[in-house]
């Protein structure tokens, strides 16, 4: 089924230098359980789309649809509400709390989650149950990156958007990080998209969108790696 939809999506920011056309007019399909990948150069809109679709920002004009909420008519508390019920973000940086350890930084998302997991549990799916009582300052990169991933699947969101995850991180580390989102993707459903340059990712996405100049420029569905029915 489809999870998020677009008609006609438009973002324009107004500059000191005049208007910028961040998206025009995307018309864009994403299914439940896929793993999509956002590819395209620096500034063809590709985080613009992924903040519209996880509702940290508004269209300018078209509308987008998360199953059958129109997300273009919310206002702001109906997207936070959007955001704390469906959605996990990821991050370049990871944001963690460096006085917490990792058990703790997830906790502070299981505490109020309406049906989380256990902080053990998301530790466990990204591999760190033996990092769980480490502080961040105590965990390499990628472990940091992984935390912030049991943080963000704790919640056991629909959707887990992630930009540049990878991005601040050496290339096999960015591999793992990736592979980390690829078991999440399959064991636990979590429909996800990803923006990331590793060319890693090419070869578990279910469908790769390339963006360039704010528009769609190319799909290709990956076909063998798309579950049967
Ligand atoms: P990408 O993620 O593909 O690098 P972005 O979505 O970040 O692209 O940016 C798309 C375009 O919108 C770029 O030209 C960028 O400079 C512009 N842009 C993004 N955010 C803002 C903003 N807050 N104010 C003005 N222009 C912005
Ligand atoms: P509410 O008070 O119901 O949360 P808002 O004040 O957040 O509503 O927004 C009212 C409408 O104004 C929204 O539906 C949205 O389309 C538009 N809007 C709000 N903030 C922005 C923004 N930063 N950029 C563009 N449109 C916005």
């Amino acid at each position: 089924e489809i999870v998020f939809r677009s008609e006609g999506l438009t973002k324009v920011y107004e500059t000191g230098g005049g208007q910028v056309f961040a998206l025009s007019g995307v018309d864009l399909e994403l299914y439940g359980g896929e793993l999509t990948v956002l590819l395209g150069p620096s500034g063809s809109g590709k985080s613009t789309l992924l903040n519209i679709l996880g509702g940290l920002d508004h269209a300018s004009e078209g509308r987008v649809w998360f199953r059958d909420l129109e997300l273009t008519g919310l206002g702001d508390r109906g997207l936070t509400r959007f955001r704390r019920d469906h959605v996990g973000f990821v991050f370049q940086f990871y944001n963690l709390v460096p006085s917490l350890t990792a058990r703790e930084n997830v906790q502070l998302v299981t505490d109020i989650a309406r049906h989380p997991m256990s902080p053990e549990e998301a530790l466990d799916r990204v591999g760190l149950s033996h990092r769980m009582d480490h502080f961040p300052a105590e965990l390499s990169g990628g472990e940091q990156q992984r935390v912030a991933i049991a943080r963000a699947v704790a919640k056991r969101p629909e959707v887990l958007l992630c930009d540049e995850p990878t991005g601040a991180l050496d290339s096999q580390t960015g591999i793992q990080v990736l592979e980390v989102l690829k078991q999440i993707n399959q064991e636990l459903g979590t429909s996800t998209v990803v923006i990331t340059h590793a060319a890693a990712i090419r070869k578990i996405a279910h469908r790769v969108i390339w963006f360039q100049d704010g528009r769609i420029a190319r799909i290709e569905a990956n076909e063998t790696r798309l579950e049967p029915g």
